[in-house]
């Protein structure tokens, strides 16, 4: 279990000023803010930050000029902890005007959350029971992901004014709209299917010279054993690749991809620049360029 929480703030003048730890004895230093604010690159643009004190390390969330950093106990799973932060995050109420008591419920509630998400309370869980029973008796074969790119319309700085459901904020802005609060006007151009109107899109790499579709895909992995790069074909189905240095097994959940190199299977030609079309996800159709461009962002301006 984490051993503390932090809330940090930035101020444009006087840089990371601490907020409130719990438990209150584990104070941060300003000197360990910065670090900690360093953590989210130069321009505080990554949300998720990993900074090494002497104490521990620290994993952080940035949602400017907020920061909310957890201080590990030795022995905890980062990605556990890293999940359940972000699970928290949207129980935080960012414009508290009682840090004390919000700390300390987001402290409690981490935990809780913790508990909640590993061990044998995980498999309390109805759902999670009910999917594993279903696994079991093979109503379920296997849970499979579907590749979709969203080009999504968001409106993130008004996050803290109508919430983090992104579908929401945009029916919230319609309906100011509708009653003459909010006025649109056009804002860049967004992906909208002219079949369907969805916007949700898939990609398929085709080979430039054939335009077969069968398409075999040499990559370059870097092994987190050896610290070599070696190349590898990576099918469905595998759990595991062999690195073709030191011998040893790693988890496909822990590769990390340097590069690609499409190969075609049916005429042969292996290029990086392969033809690349995109789909709509909803119904299938071919997008063109109309269907990438003709759609109207909208920006909300207050009515005059
Ligand atoms: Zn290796
Ligand atoms: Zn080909
Ligand atoms: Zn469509």
């Amino acid at each position: 279990m984490p051993k503390a929480i932090h809330s940090i703030w930035w101020d444009d003048v006087l840089g990371p000023s601490v907020g409130r730890s719990y438990p209150e004895t584990e104070t941060l230093s300003g000197e360990e803010a910065m670090i900690v604010f360093m953590g989210h690159g130069v321009n505080r643009e990554s949300e998720i930050g990993y900074s090494k004190l002497p104490r521990g390390l620290i994993i952080s969330y940035m949602k400017p000029p907020n920061c909310i950093a957890i201080l590990l106990s030795e022995g905890d799973n980062t990605p556990t902890i890293e999940r359940n932060l972000l699970r928290l995050i949207k129980y935080i109420d960012f414009n508290s005007d009682n840090w004390d008591a919000e700390i300390q419920r987001a402290f409690e509630l981490l935990n809780e959350l913790i508990d909640e998400t590993s061990g044998a309370e995980l498999l309390t869980n109805p759902g999670v029971k009910k999917l594993f029973d279903d696994m079991s008796n093979k109503r379920i074969q296997v849970i499979t992901p579907k590749h979709v790119l969203r080009a999504s319309v968001r409106y993130p700085n008004v996050h803290d004014y109508l919430g983090l459901d992104d579908d929401e904020v945009v029916r919230m802005l319609k309906d100011l709209e509708d009653e003459n609060i909010l006025e649109s006007r056009t804002f860049g151009r967004r992906v909208e299917c002219r079949q369907c109107g969805e916007s949700d899109l898939t990609i398929e790499l085709l080979c430039p010279r054939c335009d077969s579709n069968d398409i075999h895909k040499v990559y370059t992995l870097f092994c987190p054993k050896c610290s070599n790069q070696f190349h590898a074909v990576l099918v469905d189905d595998i759990a595991e690749v062999t690195c073709q240095n030191c011998k040893q097994p790693i988890k496909v959940g822990d590769l990390a991809v340097l590069d690609v190199e499409p190969l075609c299977n049916k005429c042969g030609t292996a290029s990086n620049d392969p033809r690349i079309v995109f789909r709509c996800a909803t119904c299938g159709k071919h997008l063109r360029g109309a269907d990438l461009l003709a759609g109207t962002g909208l920006a909300y301006y207050l009515k005059k």
